[in-house]
């Protein structure tokens, strides 16, 4: 017996959030959504069952949470925050509708790089992801109303000119970039097509550049970056109002959400 309505809702906050919002009918289906292109959840559903997994082909180990709600189903309530090796595959959660009647689920995820955090240190400062003569404008500040909250809370976006050069805030290694996304917009629909590059510091803590032109990547998966920089350039693309840079500071958390942020202090703010 199918149902008559199942819904079913993806939050899935990946550094910087990511939504995803769909219906689907209880037939017998299977739906492979693909994140930050390396991390890939399949949905399987049919008419009385449905289950999640994650694949993580990102060449780094990482940290899923994840919170379910259903409705006349078998959990209808389940969360969870686990390590997902390199390479790995995982059930996130399988769940089976009461019987004889309507049922749907939601769930929201998040997803971290788990490299060791060894503390963040609120003293040192960072440099300006850009050259520091341009002064621009904060146009949403930590705990912004818009995406700045949450494990992002420590966010901060600056209004640039599409093309402006991107400088590594601080020294590391990039663990993974994107720049063929030539897609943005201020819609929910837009979130996940950012380009982006991700530095892991010396303290295991990540900086996240986003929503980088196309092709706006000049560094490479696995290159040491020093201070200044020139990784990328600025753009407008992911779920964006106006062409601007996001950067946020952040490690995996083994409670909870699957990551926090960290307040920033910058050289010249
Ligand atoms: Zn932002």
């Amino acid at each position: 017996m199918i149902p008559k309505g199942v819904i079913l809702f993806c939050l899935v906050l990946f550094l910087a959030p990511i939504t995803k919002t769909g219906g689907a009918r209880a037939t017998d289906t299977a739906r492979i959504e693909c994140f930050k292109l390396l991390l890939c959840y399949t949905t399987v559903e049919n008419n009385r069952s449905a289950w999640l997994s994650l694949q993580n082909d990102f060449p780094f180990p990482i940290r899923i949470s994840l919170e379910l709600t259903g409705h006349n189903t078998e959990p209808g309530k389940f969360a969870l925050n686990l390590p997902l090796p390199a390479g790995g595959k995982q059930v996130l959660f399988s769940l089976r509708a009461k019987r004889g009647t309507n049922w749907y689920y939601r769930w929201t995820s998040e997803v971290h790089p788990d490299f060791p955090f060894t503390g963040h240190d609120p003293e040192l400062l960072y440099d300006l992801p850009f050259a520091a003569q341009h002064a621009f404008p904060v146009s949403q500040p930590p705990g912004g109303q818009l995406s700045h909250f949450g494990p992002q809370q420590w966010a901060i976006d600056w209004a640039m000119p599409e093309g402006t050069e991107i400088l590594a805030a601080r020294e590391g290694r990039v663990i993974a970039t994107r720049k063929n996304s030539d897609q943005g917009g201020p819609n929910e629909s837009s979130k996940g097509e950012e380009n982006f590059i991700w530095i892991v510091h010396p303290d295991g803590t990540v900086g996240n550049y986003l929503h980088l032109q196309k092709d706006g990547v000049v560094v490479s998966v696995g290159d040491a970056v020093h201070r200044g920089q020139l990784i990328g350039y600025s753009g407008n693309t992911g779920f964006s109002t106006s062409p601007h840079l996001h950067f946020h500071v952040s490690s995996a958390r083994k409670t909870g959400p699957a990551f926090q942020s960290h307040p920033v202090n910058f050289k010249n703010p």
